[in-house]
Parts: structure tokens; C-alpha cells; sequence
């Protein structure tokens, strides 16, 4: 083979692992193959990589062709002031080493922990855009003539697709780190939510019982409301932080029955109908003739309900009037929730059925809550294959729209 047709066949052959380098994904198996790769083009007996380590500002070794020795250099750091790959990294400009052993730049400290005797050594910078990442070195050429200028430029060529291929690699390795931080993040926040929501409701169930025992005794009067009136909204709260965990952690069953969704709707209305009026509001419960049934968890369904109604009753100022309609349309039930209060502006609309998203800014905000109401009536309604949404502009009230499918009983 001619030196023309060598050349071209060393070019074919950094094309044909182009490919292969930038689509593997994981920095170490990646370094190894451009090593060999490097070693193979250049007929050396080696090769190696040094990637400039950001804290400690030295080259560290990362790999070299042979595991034993790869497993040594790698614990020794060097220096980018006195040696050879520090010169190459610094001046951006390759190295032609032909008697390493007489060479004062040459960095000793390797050759002496590891045995390993450098004669000659060609160094090219591993150059990224605006930086370099390190070097990319080939050791002791086969050929007693040492390294040419042909194989300065193929080992640059290999280091310019190496760099791309190293600093995809090590996104990748980044954004997966950072993947797994979040997942164990949100493990440890539903985690906390569950033990800090059991060890709450213990307590609570105790306050509550006791509290209603002295209420059905006759004792603690207006005082006692009070009590028992914190300790259902705290009691409340949990719940809600508990069934967003079942919700996420996918242990939420849906106990599904026949039922006739006017029942549950006219019972909403009643139970929030106390809590309207001492606010000044009317709540009015509109119904059709005939029945809504819904295959569906009666339990879930009184949930949406409360979300959707306490929402309505705690975003109307006094004087103002919710109502609750339920419609039969073609194969499904309607119910819409209206009120006539401070409504939602149009930036918030499409995002207040997410996790704690509130359209009041936190800091000056006037109603309370955990912003998680919506997000579990949408997950909810979404199980049972129906459909929420919301039509709203501020100071028009607002209303809230859902859609379940209906159910013909067996006879
Ligand atoms: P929370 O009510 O606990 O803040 P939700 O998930 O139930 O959380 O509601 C999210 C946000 O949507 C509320 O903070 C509020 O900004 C807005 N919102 C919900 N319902 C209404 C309503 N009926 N009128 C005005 N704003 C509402």
C-alpha cells in the first residue's frame, strides 16, 4: 500500500467509527474504545486520554489501552505546568515526542509508579469549542522512525470527533445524574408527605373524638365549635395529602358501584350549604328529572365534589351565589359548578389544575389551602374516564365543568 492510499484508508476508517463514537452514551466504555482506536490508527503500542479535571485543575488519566495500567495511571495526577499533555492543553497545538527519556518537559513521576517507559510520544489537544477538555495521546510508535506529521493529523482528525463524542457522553451522564437526584427527590417528598400525614391524623382522630364527645354532652359550647371546626379543615388538609400520594404512588383503587349521581350532588350542596350562608352566600342545586348513573367510587366522587364546591365557596366574596347544575348530554352526565366570584385570570386558567399551583402570588395571598385540590379532582375524574375543565375571567366568577361517563343499570 502506497502512503496515498494508507492515508485514505485511515480516513475511511475515522469516518466508519464516527458513527460509533457519538452514539455511545456512556463516557467509559466510550474512552476505551477511542484509545484503541487511537493505538490501531497511529501502530503504537499505546494510547491514552487526560481530561483536565475543573476542581483540582490538574490532567487526570482516564484511560488507556491496557486495564492494568489504565487502573495505575489513574491515580496519579498531573500537573498542566511540567509536563507534556499540560503543554499541549495550555498552547492548543499537538506534540511530537521522539526520545521521551532525554525530553525535560517530559513528566517522570508516571514512568517511575508505573513502570510503564515512554521512548516516543504524540499528543494532540482534545479541543472543544472555546476550551480544551484534554489530550489524547499515542505511545511509542511500532516503527523505529518514531511519529510522522501523517499520523499528527489523524490522530488530530480522531480527536475532533473524540471531544464531540466525550462531551455528549458527559450531558448524558449529567442530565441522567440529575434525573435520578429529582426521582429520589420526589421520593423522599411522597415519603414525607405519608409518614408526616399518619403521624398527624393519630392525634387529630383523638382531638376530634374527644371534642365531639364533649359536644354531644353539652359542654364547651361556642368555644368548642371552634375546635372542632380546626380540627375537620386540618383533618381535611391530610386527607388531601394523603390521596395525592396514593394518587402518585398509583396505590389509589377506585371502588367502583351503580349509583345516581343526583344523590351525591344534592348531598354536597346540603353539606356546604352551612358553611355558604355564614359566608352571605346562596348555593343553589339544580337537578334533572331523571336519574345520572354513573359506574363510579362513590367516595371519589364526593371528593371531586367537595373540591369543586369548597373552591367556589371560598372564592365568593359575601353576597354572591354558587350554583351546582347536573345535566344529562348524549352518553355522558354534565355537572358545572358556577360561581359569581373573584374568577381566574387568563394566565392562570391553564394551569391550576397542576400540582400546588395557586393563581394568588404566595406571599400576599388571601385564601388559604395547598393548591393540590384541583390537581387531584383532575386525576380523579380522569381515572373514571371523564373530563374536567374550567371557563373563568377575573371579577366574572368562574365555572367548573365535569364530564363522567353514564352507565345504564342491569335490570
Ligand atoms: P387551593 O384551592 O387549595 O389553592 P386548588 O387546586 O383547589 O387549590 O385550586 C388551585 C387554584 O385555582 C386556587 O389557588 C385558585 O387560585 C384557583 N381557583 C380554583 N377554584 C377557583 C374558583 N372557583 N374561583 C377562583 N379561583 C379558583
Amino acid at each position: 500500500m502506497n502512503s496515498t492510499e494508507k492515508r485514505l484508508r485511515q480516513l475511511e476508517r475515522i469516518l466508519e467509527v464516527n458513527l460509533e463514537l457519538v452514539s455511545t452514551l456512556e463516557l467509559s466504555p466510550l474512552l476505551d474504545r477511542i484509545v484503541s482506536i487511537a493505538a490501531e490508527l497511529t501502530d503504537s503500542e499505546g494510547a491514552s486520554i487526560l481530561l483536565l479535571d475543573e476542581r483540582s485543575g490538574d490532567l487526570r488519566f482516564c484511560t488507556a489501552a491496557d486495564p492494568q495500567l489504565s487502573a495505575r495511571l489513574k491515580e496519579i495526577p498531573v500537573p498542566v505546568h511540567g509536563s507534556i499533555a499540560g503543554k499541549v492543553l495550555i498552547e492548543r497545538q499537538p506534540i511530537i515526542v521522539d526520545n521521551a527519556a532525554a525530553d525535560p518537559r517530559h513528566f517522570r513521576q508516571v514512568g517511575s509508579q508505573t513502570g510503564f517507559l515512554t521512548r516516543t510520544l504524540l499528543a494532540v489537544p482534545l479541543q472543544a469549542r472555546e476550551r480544551c477538555i484534554g489530550v489524547l495521546e499515542a505511545v511509542n510508535k511500532r516503527d523505529p522512525g518514531g511519529f510522522t506529521q501523517e499520523d499528527m493529523e489523524i490522530l488530530t482528525a480522531l480527536a475532533a470527533q473524540a471531544t464531540v463524542a466525550i462531551e455528549n457522553a458527559r450531558l448524558v451522564e449529567a442530565l441522567r445524574a440529575a434525573y435520578r437526584k429529582l426521582g429520589e427527590l420526589d421520593r423522599m417528598k411522597s415519603d414525607f408527605i405519608a409518614i408526616a400525614s399518619h403521624e398527624l391524623r393519630t392525634p387529630l382522630s383523638l382531638v376530634l373524638g374527644y371534642a365531639s364527645l364533649l359536644q354531644q354532652q353539652g359542654t364547651g359550647g361556642r368555644e368548642l365549635e371552634g375546635v372542632l371546626r380546626a380540627a375537620t379543615r386540618l383533618k381535611n388538609i391530610i386527607e388531601t395529602m394523603l390521596n395525592l400520594r396514593y394518587l402518585e404512588t398509583g396505590e389509589m383503587v377506585l371502588y367502583r358501584e351503580m349509583f345516581d349521581l343526583r344523590g351525591e350532588v344534592a348531598l354536597a350542596c346540603e353539606t356546604y350549604r352551612s358553611m355558604a350562608e355564614a359566608s352571605a352566600l346562596t348555593i343553589e342545586c339544580i337537578l334533572p328529572e331523571t336519574p345520572l348513573f354513573v359506574r363510579a367510587d362513590r367516595e371519589k366522587i364526593r371528593l371531586v365534589l367537595d373540591n369543586l364546591l369548597s373552591n367556589a365557596v371560598k372564592f365568593t366574596p359575601p353576597g354572591g351565589r354558587v350554583e351546582v347544575r347536573a345535566v344529562h348530554r348524549p352518553d355522558v352526565a354534565e355537572i358545572v359548578v358556577a360561581d359569581t366570584g373573584i374568577g381566574i385570570p387568563p394566565e392562570a386558567l391553564p394551569r391550576i389544575f397542576e400540582r400546588f399551583y395557586q393563581a394568588e402570588d404566595p406571599m400576599t395571598r388571601r385564601y388559604g389551602g395547598l393548591g393540590l385540590g384541583l390537581s387531584i379532582v383532575k386525576e380523579l375524574v380522569e381515572r373514571h374516564g371523564g373530563r374536567v375543565w374550567a371557563e373563568s375571567a377575573p371579577g366574572e366568577g368562574s365555572r367548573f365543568y365535569v364530564r363522567l361517563p353514564l352507565s345504564t343499570p342491569d335490570r
